[in-house]
């Protein structure tokens, strides 16, 4: 990106129509890239085939188009684009191996448990995989305790510097599943750096992978965006909205009230709209004075 612009992105998982937590996600990277006079892109992350919901990426760019949220350059879409993660994979040799265990295997390990669920592997593949055994994954390896570059530390615009500890926090993790999909972590930082991608805004449910994503960034000799993560809307019972946790469908019918609805959770001073325009002017206005450069 040579022009120095600045460049967001939002990337839904069309795993079902845009609701009131993605809508916050969507609108935070909107307002970021338009504080800055920048670009604002979209991509769909699609590359768990498996959770694809047939329709949910026309329902998501309909909501978007209601909304008035008009997206930079063409639509990328990540199931297009696994030769890209062939070719970052076949980068990283020398830091990767397949690995034989299975999920339960893992967790009868009982190294722990990584903040987004995921048990924390032991390492057992890590120096081949044993007589008899099947590969299934393929992992990448972090940094042991005692080795340089364990701590991944970085400043979040939201939530101020941070600091992650692969090792112990998340340990090697996986880039191509057990199903044959990549994955997230690997397409998301290939992705961002093919797009010139300058500022990741999203929700905190990202969060613990940030520090997974600054590694793969570091061993693929590309430059790490800045990060700004925003709080994520909950249902009742504390979970983050999802098909799974019924998230109540946004009603297109009523845009100007959604917006503001999502606007008043970020704490956006705006105290009515008129119009959707109107709306995106003051929203606008409001997000530079908090965020400005
Ligand atoms: N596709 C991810 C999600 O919908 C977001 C990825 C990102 O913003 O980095 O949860």
């Amino acid at each position: 990106n040579p022009l120095n612009q600045y460049i967001g992105r939002f990337a839904p998982s069309p795993s079902g129509p845009l609701h009131a937590g993605s809508l916050v996600a969507a609108m935070a990277s909107y307002l970021d890239a338009k504080a800055h006079q920048g670009l604002w892109l979209v991509r769909i992350e699609d590359i768990d085939e498996m959770r694809t919901v047939p329709g949910a990426t026309e329902s998501i760019m309909q909501a978007l188009a209601i909304f008035g949220m008009q997206h930079d350059g063409e639509l990328v879409i990540q199931s297009q684009r696994k030769p890209l993660y062939q070719a970052a994979f076949d980068k990283l040799a020398g830091h990767t191996y397949a690995c034989a265990c299975t999920r339960k295997e893992i967790a009868d390990s009982r190294l722990g448990i990584a903040a987004d669920g995921a048990a924390i592997y032991p390492g057992t593949c890590r120096n081949g995989v044993s007589v008899g055994r099947i590969a299934r994954t393929l992992r990448v390896r972090v940094p042991a305790s005692n080795e340089n570059n364990e701590t991944i530390t970085f400043n979040d615009r939201w939530l101020g510097p941070l600091t992650q500890h692969l090792a112990t926090e998340v340990g090697d993790f996986v880039l191509k599943r057990a199903d044959g999909y990549w994955a997230y972590q690997l397409a998301v930082v290939v992705d961002d750096a093919a797009q010139g991608v300058t500022h990741v805004v999203r929700g905190t449910d990202l969060l613990e992978s940030t520090g997974r994503q600054i590694y793969l960034q570091r061993l693929l000799d590309l430059p790490t965006p800045h990060y700004m993560h925003v709080p994520v809307v909950l249902n009742e019972v504390g979970e983050k909205l999802s098909k799974q946790t019924g998230a109540q469908a946004l009603d297109l019918n009523n845009p100007l009230s959604e917006l503001l609805r999502a606007a008043r959770f970020m704490q956006l001073q705006i105290d009515h709209a008129d119009s959707i325009a109107e709306f995106w002017q003051k929203a606008i206005a409001d997000w530079k004075r908090r965020f400005g450069d």
